[in-house]
């Protein structure tokens, strides 16, 4: 079947929104039917969810061409391998997580005696994934794992806005996986709005704020929980006591040009001290021109901007600056390709139009600092973003890190904490609520349900009665 389903040749298909509510509840009734709490299930949906992506890699791949024409490496190194590595961990780790914690024997307590006490890890019921567009496989299946393994039926709405993926997905997911325990749903705001009033245990969404804040009012109607995974303005500082400039180069253009910038990780924007900043730029634009050449539209490795509108977006916001543009590329933007060159802003202020919104594309604004207090002024009057990098000494680091706070936080590189198994992926404020990868996923799709047993021999009927009134002896 796989052979004969040619990708470049579908469209996306929206879900009726009438369909809505019976996928849903379809979903409820698998899981009222206990069909995910068997382990053993759960975990051989998690193979075959491991072997339709070995399968279907190359479709997948050609998916990520279509929508972001991500290079074929960048597409295995970011989206297919993460999740199959996942799968990986999940399979090995699955019994032990599931295991009830039974360590809680509350022996220093005497009333507790002969009681038994354990936690257990429990399904939360049908929850919703809801995915963006800029890793789109990624971003939905590294969650559905987590989902799963913790024992819910799930409801997938892929982002329309990346349709080859959500089409490649949906091919898989329906050829490898039990229909009764995950669906997709197909479409844009009229679904998405359909979706949030069904009846759900759980929303999980990955997208901006605006968005995210209606799928936090839609949980709050049903007071159910919430995972939001938001983006925000990532800085990164560099630090004028920073051992070595040419690797911190790389790795700040890596984090900025990867996926052309679209990456919710992504260094938004560079803090530098003002006595390296000339040295730091020349450097970035000759790494630039040694991955990207100077010509990067032709480069099979540089990524293209989504779509138009997010094109026009970023076109407005660099016209709009008032910082000055090194030049870098010698081609130009050009909208039908949706193709903006690697872009790097000098002389920025934090108050330019550049500053504004998360930038989510290829421009890089660097702003100098005089002394660190003065960078981290500009990072702590902002949201609290979802990383915070920072290249310096060890003093810096750990100055830079006790005087900030941001979703994560890594020293000298960028994005590589996204790789780490059982590392918490998250923000915090507007960069998001929660968080998942490994463990934690597991913890974030289960209840932690505290199951007591007592016997009903103790304590002794004459000292068991003294909880109950009258306290002071009998009344009349
Ligand atoms: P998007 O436009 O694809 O939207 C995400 C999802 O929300 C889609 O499934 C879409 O259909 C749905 N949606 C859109 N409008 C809606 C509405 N009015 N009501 C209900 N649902 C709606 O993706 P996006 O938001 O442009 O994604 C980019 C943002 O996501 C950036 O801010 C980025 O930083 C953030 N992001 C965060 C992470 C993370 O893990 N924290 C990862 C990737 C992206």
């Amino acid at each position: 079947a796989t052979e004969r389903f040619n990708l470049e040749k579908q469209e996306l298909a929206f879900t009726p929104v009438a369909k809505i509510s019976t996928i849903v509840n379809g979903l409820r009734s698998a899981f009222a039917d206990d069909v995910m709490r068997d382990i053993g299930f759960r975990k051989q949906q998690l193979q075959a969810l491991l072997q339709g992506v070995r399968e279907n890699s190359d479709m997948l791949a050609q998916a990520l061409k279509l929508d972001l024409n991500r290079s074929k490496q960048e597409a295995m190194f970011y989206e297919i391998e993460p999740v199959e590595f996942e799968i990986g961990q999940f399979l090995q780790n699955l019994d032990t997580w599931t295991k009830p914690d039974t360590n809680r024997l509350a022996s220093d307590q005497i009333g507790f005696l002969a009681s038994s006490m354990e936690v257990r890890k429990e399904p939360l019921g049908t929850v919703v994934i809801i995915s963006p567009w800029n890793y789109p496989l990624r971003l939905t299946l590294l969650p559905l794992i987590g989902a799963l393994a913790a024992g819910n039926t799930v409801v997938i709405k892929p982002s329309e806005v990346a349709p080859y993926s959500a089409m490649a997905m949906q091919h898989v997911l329906t050829t490898c996986l039990d229909t009764r325990v995950v669906q997709l749903v197909q479409g844009g705001v009229d679904e998405t709005t359909e979706l949030l009033k069904q009846k759900l245990d759980h929303f999980f969404y990955t997208g901006n704020g605006t968005v995210g804040k209606i799928v936090a009012k839609a949980a709050a109607e049903q007071l159910v929980g919430v995972t939001l995974e938001l983006g925000g303005k990532s800085p990164a500082i560099v630090h004028n006591d920073v051992a070595d400039l040419g690797p911190t180069a790389m790795r700040l253009v890596w984090a900025k040009l990867t996926n052309a910038g679209q990456s919710c990780t992504a260094v938004d924007y560079v803090l530098v001290h003002r006595s390296i900043k000339d040295k730091l730029i020349k450097l970035l634009v000759e790494v630039i021109h040694e991955a990207y050449s100077r010509t990067p539209q032709k480069s099979a490795d540089y990524g293209r901007i989504i779509n138009q509108r997010h094109w026009q977006r970023l076109m407005d916001a660099l016209a709009a600056t008032g910082g000055s543009v090194v030049p870098v590329a010698d081609d130009e933007a050009d909208k039908n390709d949706r193709y903006i060159p690697p872009t790097v802003v000098d002389d920025v202020t934090p108050t330019d139009s550049l500053m504004r919104d998360e930038l989510f594309g290829p421009i890089l604004p660097i702003i100098a600092y005089d002394t660190l207090d003065e960078a981290l002024a500009t990072i702590n009057g902002r949201d609290q973003p979802l990383a915070l990098y920072v290249f310096g000494s060890n003093k810096t680091i750990e100055y830079v890190m006790g005087h900030t706070r941001s979703g994560a936080a890594v020293a000298n590189d960028t994005m590589f904490h996204m790789g780490a198994h059982n590392f918490p992926f998250g923000g915090v404020g507007a960069s998001g609520v929660g968080n998942y990868m490994g463990r934690y996923s597991f913890e974030t799709f289960s209840h932690s349900r505290s199951v007591m047993q007592r016997p009903l021999w103790f304590p002794p009927p004459g000292v068991d009665t003294l909880r109950l009134a009258p306290f002071d002896g009998p009344q009349n």
